[in-house]
């Protein structure tokens, strides 16, 4: 079956799929091929379109670029239970572990899918300080043979973990060479950008949720309770979502902007710019295109979860910044306030 994998996607995918590896590949929706796509090598009408869920593992690992041995929790051997409950005054024990990397063990953690994958501790969990076997002698054997590398890879975890008030500010060319090895999940970084050719056409108007910004087909400014994030008290709202090229010396990347991040970038309300969409009011929309091309701004980006599920990094619009004084932001933001709630709820439901 066909498997498309569309512009950046493509080198972002680089290190996830080899050639004639065997993988298994879950939550990738197969869709019907319309008649005119369809090619000769496409034996099926179907092909699979890879999305923000999609998890790619490889069923024969030692053939593809060396990755962590990730093992089922399940299959993981219980230890001696030391009998010591969480409780942070046993971390005490672990107040030099920035030092002498200890090897420890844990036990009932859960694992958190959300963002990529991590562990959680809970009231179940038990650190083992001295952990027994094999696969505790071969780690603790690892850390002092590489000692230096996870220095330094503890120095980048902080880095990004609590960054300096400088931010970094990267070329466009010089993000896309990063690569899936060398970024971590929690990565944040900035471009300098403008926009040559904003399109009205890019600009997608509706009215959603004043809380969650989910769609909805009311009619503007009615009262309703939201089954998308059971919150009773909604107003049904006007919502713009804008994709668009941003471009520096360098090159050009796609993003798209929700809601407050597009009334931010075109210094307008939602509100406004739903009125310049209903009435294809290109005029209106020359004046904004203008300054999208003559005034650059900032755009803070990091990987999509594809990172952490399938090794895969493809960039994600994660706030926008102007450049310019804050108080024309602030009169923004004042407008809006009324109907605007929910903002910070965005992130939850993209
Ligand atoms: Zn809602």
């Amino acid at each position: 079956m066909r498997g498309t994998l569309f512009g950046d996607q493509i080198e972002a995918f680089e290190d996830a799929l080899q050639y004639i590896g065997e993988y298994d590949i879950s939550a990738a929706p197969i869709r019907f091929i319309d008649e005119k796509w369809r090619t000769e090598i496409d034996q099926f009408p179907y092909q699979m379109t890879f999305g923000s869920r999609t998890v790619i593992q490889p069923i024969h690992p030692e053939l593809g670029p060396v990755l962590p041995d990730y093992k089922p929790l399940a299959s993981i051997p219980r230890a001696i239970d030391p009998d010591e409950k969480y409780d942070p005054k046993y971390f005490d024990k672990l107040s030099n572990w920035a030092e002498t990397f200890k090897v420890i063990g844990f036990r009932a953690l859960k694992p958190n899918t959300r963002r990529g994958f991590s562990m959680n501790s809970g009231m179940s969990t038990r650190i083992v300080y001295e952990p027994k076997g094999n696969r505790a002698t071969v780690l603790s054997d690892w850390a002092n043979l590489f000692y230096q590398r996870v220095v330094d890879r503890q120095a980048r975890v902080l880095e990004i973990r609590y960054p300096s008030e400088n931010r970094k500010i990267l070329s466009i060319a010089e993000l896309k060479q990063k690569k899936p090895s060398n970024t971590l999940q929690e990565e944040v970084l900035w471009i300098e950008v403008t926009i040559e050719n904003a399109e009205l056409e890019k600009v997608n108007a509706y009215t959603g949720c004043s809380n969650c910004w989910k769609r909805t087909n009311l009619p503007l400014q009615k009262r309703y309770s939201c089954a998308a994030c059971s919150n009773k008290e909604c107003i049904s709202t006007e919502r713009i979502t804008f994709k668009f090229e941003a471009r520096d010396d360098t090159g050009t990347m796609a993003f798209t902007t929700f809601n407050d991040d597009t009334e931010r970038l075109f210094r307008k309300t939602a509100a406004t710019i739903y009125a310049i969409k209903e009435a294809d009011d290109q005029d209106a929309f020359r004046a904004i295109q203008d300054m999208l091309s003559s005034t650059p701004f900032y755009i803070k980006v990091g990987p999509t979860q594809h990172l952490g599920q399938n090794n895969v990094l493809e960039w994600t619009l994660k706030t926008i910044e102007l450049k310019e004084s804050l108080d024309i932001e602030q009169n923004i933001q004042d407008t809006v306030t009324n109907f605007d709630q929910g903002k910070d709820s965005m992130e939850k439901h993209s």
